[in-house]
């Protein structure tokens, strides 16, 4: 136990941002925590949920045991390690050898993309039990974004990174980093960063249903109609290629001239009657993009949570290629870190399409179906249908699409396992729930994020705590379950295959990443034990094509999957839409679907209203602040309105992850912010080209409750 009034550097990896912390511990209570201004990439930013990070450690709901639920009462009892992981093996294994390998399911939730333990042995573990039924956050979330990139860079994480503290024109679809301090492109400190580029003369530029908090800092804000950015951009696209000499990619670009004659028919005046921009906004935004001495076009969850996600992400890119912003200085980059899964391929390529889910033919992506059709998956009897499942760190019944469904199929189940330190509206549902240790109580070193961030640094950062007595990490509970379930299996793989999971998984992820660091040569565990607050590698820098994992070393800018989707944006977006179209929201202390039982984050002003232009509330007779109901071709709730012009007109927005009132989890507690569940409206049978869930510019009906 640390010694009293002891400061320790540590980490906060709630969100993208992983900004380097500063604790001040009285034994092992956190009594402060404040950012690290050494730490080469936040800076010294902190935001009120890295604040909150000891009321997590604290948490009297998170669970500390695994617990069992007895199916008759609801009643959890809690139960030793080995009966828990032996029960879920078991039962998991039992599956397999009654139904095979896709009976059954695994859900894997967004923090895990912010684990050691699970990038060195949850995914492993996910591996080993080899079912087709994967399913995770990803798809009501970024798989455009990888999927675009490995269609054109040869890695579905070969993500373009605005070089935001370089470029002179940042223009912003469907992104919120005043709120998210950058998501796919990690900033901290994002507020700074824009002072800095606006103090340099840069122009930053908003295009978003909503006047967001970073619309709101921004030097212009411009309103589009939901689910029609992708015909904004492919206007751009069009009007780009008006400009004399506005066109210039560099040499190892292709297919530019089929590019130009795909977006001929998408014309800004096209777009001004579907989208709501006027053509001359989308024609002076092309060429302000055009001719900024360095600009980066941006767009993230908005963008690629829309019928056109790919294709949006894909003009994206495009616009940037064609301008020559790709791979420059103050335009986008490809981080290069010290870890690299790119160029080692600890994270694989990315593949399209392999195989397809059994009941809707949807396809996959990197070995994942989209979570929009999980419900169907285990609700419909066959072969392959799913009799058991396995959720690690998520809530899909909160932040996926129709999640009371979900629940209900839940509900009929053999038998469902997670992995997640609380009982929530997921786990509910669950009949064992083991749970890991926590941030403070594990090292640190972030694979995913370092990666894709706006400067090149390294970091890793031991546990604050030791690990309480009877803990387990994530990635012990991951290796036991692993052998389990292979030990229990009918067909066992083979000895050689055996030998390398039992190698893999009986390494720990510090060791891991110290092999990795030696390997990728730019640093060393030694020398980042000696400076927990980090190393700095230095600016983003031109890679191109050397990084390219294309086989030609070449970018093909047409690529046939993405130009025949341009058929359905035809048919699709032909007309405006009439009624209300329903988007997301995010808030900065709220971390999508927990988090709401933090005391200190539900202070203030209620922020789970149904928010409302004025004139759509007057126009259906609806007073400011009643109660409204909302109602989608899946479901409906009722809530309370709030009336704001930083709505565009005939746009409603929710928060998503709130819906948080369902009896029997133990982060009701919150009540000025459980609101209502977005995802009680989504429907599952909105769908980008690969998969992504489609949950912005849902048709929605809103009545006086
Ligand atoms: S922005 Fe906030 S939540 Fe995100 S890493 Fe930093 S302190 Fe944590």
């Amino acid at each position: 136990m640390p010694d009293v009034t002891e400061t320790r550097l540590g980490v906060c990896n709630i969100c993208e941002a992983i900004c380097g912390l500063e604790f001040t511990l009285d034994g092992d209570r956190v009594t402060g925590v404040r950012g690290n201004p050494a730490d080469p990439l936040s800076r010294g930013h902190i935001c009120p949920k890295g604040v909150s990070i000891g009321d997590l450690h604290d948490d009297p709901d998170r669970l500390r045991r695994p617990v069992r639920r007895d199916r008759v009462t609801g009643e959890w009892t809690e139960i030793r390690w080995s009966e828990a992981l032996d029960l879920v093996a078991d039962e998991i294994a039992g599956a397999i050898n009654r139904h095979g390998r896709d009976s059954v399911g695994i859900y894997l939730g967004n923090p895990n993309a912010h684990s050691l333990g699970f990038a060195t042995h949850g995914t492993a573990m996910v591996k080993s039990l080899r079912t087709r039924n994967r399913f995770s956050a990803s798809s009501v979330d970024q798989i455009p974004h990888q999927f675009v990139a490995s269609l054109l860079f040869g890695h579905q994480l070969m993500i373009p990174i605005s070089d935001l503290d370089r470029t002179n024109f940042f223009l912003v679809f469907g992104a919120n980093p005043m709120a998210s301090n950058g998501s796919l492109m990690t900033a901290p400190d994002f507020p700074q960063r824009v002072r800095d580029l606006k103090a340099r003369g840069g122009r930053m530029v908003v295009v978003d249903p909503r006047r967001t908090e970073t619309a709101r800092v921004a030097d212009e804000h411009v309103f589009v109609r939901p689910g029609t950015d992708a015909v904004v951009l492919l206007a751009m696209l069009h009007a780009l290629f008006e400009i004399d000499g506005a066109v210039r990619p560099a040499a190892y670009v292709d297919g530019v001239e089929r590019v130009r004659e795909a977006v001929t028919d998408f014309t800004p005046e096209h777009a001004e009657h579907i989208s709501g921009i006027s053509a001359d906004t989308i024609r002076r935004l092309t060429r302000e993009l055009a001719e900024a001495d360095g600009a980066a076009a941006y767009g993230r969850l908005g963008l690629s949570t829309q019928g056109f996600g790919s294709v949006c992400q894909w003009a994206v890119v495009c616009l940037n290629a064609l301008t020559g912003n790709l791979d420059r200085e103050g335009g986008v980059l490809f981080t290069e870190p010290a870890i690299d899964f790119v160029t080692t391929g600890l994270i694989g390529r990315g593949h399209f399409d392999l195989y397809r889910s059994r009941v809707r033919d949807a396809p996959e992506y990197g070995g994942e179906l989209p979570v929009s059709v999980f419900a169907e998956e285990i609700e419909t009897p066959g072969e392959g249908q799913i009799r058991a499942v396995l959720t690690v760190a998520g809530n899909p019944v909160l932040s996926t699409p129709d999640g009371k469904r979900l629940a209900d199929a839940f509900d009929s189940l053999d038998f469902m396992a997670a992995v997640d330190i609380y009982v929530n509206e997921t786990t509910r549902h669950a009949d064992v729930i083991l749970p890991p240790t926590t941030i403070l109580e594990r090292d640190h070193y972030d694979i995913v994020f370092q990666g894709l961030a706006v400067r090149n640094t390294a970091r890793f950062t031991p546990a604050v705590f030791d690990k309480p007595r009877g803990a387990r990490h994530d990635w012990e509970i991951f290796r036991d379950l692993a052998a389990r379930i292979t030990a229990r299996l009918d067909h066992q793989p083979s000895r050689r295959a055996r030998l390398k999971q039992r190698l893999r998984l009986g390494i720990s992820p510090t060791f891991a990443i110290g092999m990795l660091l030696r390997r990728g040569g730019k640093t060393t565990i030694s020398e980042l034990r000696a400076h927990p607050e980090g190393i700095d590698l230095g600016p983003l820098r031109p890679t191109l094509p050397d990084r390219l994992r294309t086989p030609t070393k070449r970018i093909d800018l047409a690529q046939e999957v993405i130009l025949a989707d341009l058929d359905r944006v035809r048919s699709e977006l032909a007309h405006p839409t009439d009624g209300l179209l329903l988007i997301g929201r995010r808030h900065q202390r709220d971390n999508n679907s927990w988090m709401h039982n933090v005391e200190r984050l539900t202070r203030g002003r209620p922020r789970h209203q149904l928010l409302m232009h004025p004139d759509d509330l007057a126009e259906r007779g609806i007073t400011d602040g009643s109660r409204v109901r909302v109602a989608s071709r899946v479901g409906q709730v009722e809530v309370e309105v709030a009336a704001t012009d930083d709505m565009m007109p005939g746009v409603v927005s929710l928060p998503h992850g709130y819906g948080h009132q369902l009896p029997g989890t133990r982060m009701a507690g919150a009540s000025e912010v459980v609101g209502v569940s977005i995802n009680d409206l989504t429907d599952p049978e909105r769908l980008d080209l690969s998969g992504n869930a489609a949950l912005n510019g849902v048709p929605v009906t809103v009545d006086p409750a």
